[in-house]
């Protein structure tokens, strides 16, 4: 069993803490959040009181942090990287840009660490329950190590290739996502408008070509299907907030290889408008409000 530190301990690094202990590995951990420190500390791990502390001797630190901006200051500006002993392979969940991934490989590889960028899917479901799906870019030996302990966290642990090529294969998920959140929207707005009913409209295109894991699993539209965050007032889930920020990850990194991204464009804007409605701590589906305001 290994000695892990774990950083970020919010909606999708708590569960993921909770898992590693219940495979029985030792955990240290730190948040800025007192409040999520304490979640994780009566579930068995130990609190550390700094991030070097929580990256001090531990034989795989990992972060699951909300932006790149936190993972820089988290692993270059004397904080893990300068604090973790020899050995010790450094694992970034957050998903981030692809550049500042890249830069914590380099920064990480000059001072002697090995690295990987391992952005998940799955949501808040599937921390809990352990089947994320992690997408890594990085050495493949590194990944290799890594493996066992994604392992107790998630179902399919997948090498997409170098440093930074896991958040590439994320944004591209998650890009996907916003706009099926959209599309499914305008489908169930329009559908019920016209006159059928809402659990109809579910029915048939959970079995027909229009349907998605979005459209199946978290419709949008409240009372069509069992955990879908619109059955509860939209409580998250995967806040609005972080969707835009993906949408918008997206839109750089199609802007630096050249593609033309039309839906991934109008997902961002209606996001961005969801967002300017004061719905950024509101789960994705919530996105329905741009297309219905007034829905019940
Ligand atoms: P969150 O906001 O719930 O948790 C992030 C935690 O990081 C917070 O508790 C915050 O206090 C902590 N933090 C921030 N800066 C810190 C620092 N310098 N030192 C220590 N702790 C710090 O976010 P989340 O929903 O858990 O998402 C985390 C990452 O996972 C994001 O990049 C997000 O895009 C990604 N993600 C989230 C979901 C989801 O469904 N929530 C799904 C897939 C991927």
């Amino acid at each position: 069993m290994s000695r892990i530190g774990f950083i970020g301990l919010g909606n999708m690094g708590g569960p993921m803490v909770r898992n590693l202990i219940k495979a029985g590995h030792s955990l240290k951990v730190f948040d800025l959040s007192e409040e999520a420190m304490n979640f994780v500390v009566q579930s068995g791990a130990k609190a550390a009181k700094s991030v070097k502390e929580a990256a001090s001797g531990v034989e795989f630190v990992i972060s699951m942090l909300p932006v790149g901006v936190n993972v820089k200051e988290v692993f270059m500006n004397d904080g893990v990287i300068a604090a973790a002993d020899k050995g010790t392979i450094l694992i970034d969940s957050s998903t981030i840009d692809v550049e500042t991934a890249q830069a914590a490989y380099e920064a990480a590889k000059v001072a002697g660490f090995d690295m990987i960028d391992a952005p998940v899917s799955g949501g808040v479901t599937g921390a809990d329950a352990g089947t994320l799906t992690f997408m890594c870019g990085g050495d493949k030996n590194t990944f290799e190590k890594a493996k066992p302990i994604l392992q107790c966290m998630g179902k399919n642990i997948i090498h997409c290739g170098n440093a930074g090529l896991g958040q590439v294969t994320k944004i591209c998920n998650n890009m996907l996502a916003g706009i099926n959140a959209l599309a499914a929207s305008e489908a169930m707005v329009m559908g019920e408008r016209l006159g059928v009913s809402r659990q109809t409209l579910y029915d048939v295109i959970s079995t027909s070509t229009g349907r998605s894991y979005i459209f199946e699993n978290s419709n949008p539209m409240s009372g069509v299907c069992t955990n879908s965050p619109a059955n509860n007032d939209f409580k998250p889930g995967f806040m609005a907030k972080l969707m835009l920020k993906d949408l918008r990850l997206s839109q750089a990194a199609a802007q630096s290889a050249s593609t033309s991204t039309p839906l991934g464009a109008v997902a961002t804007a209606a996001f961005q408008q969801l967002i300017e409605n004061g719905h950024g701590d509101a789960d994705t589906s919530s996105i329905i409000k741009v297309i219905d305001p007034q829905l019940k």
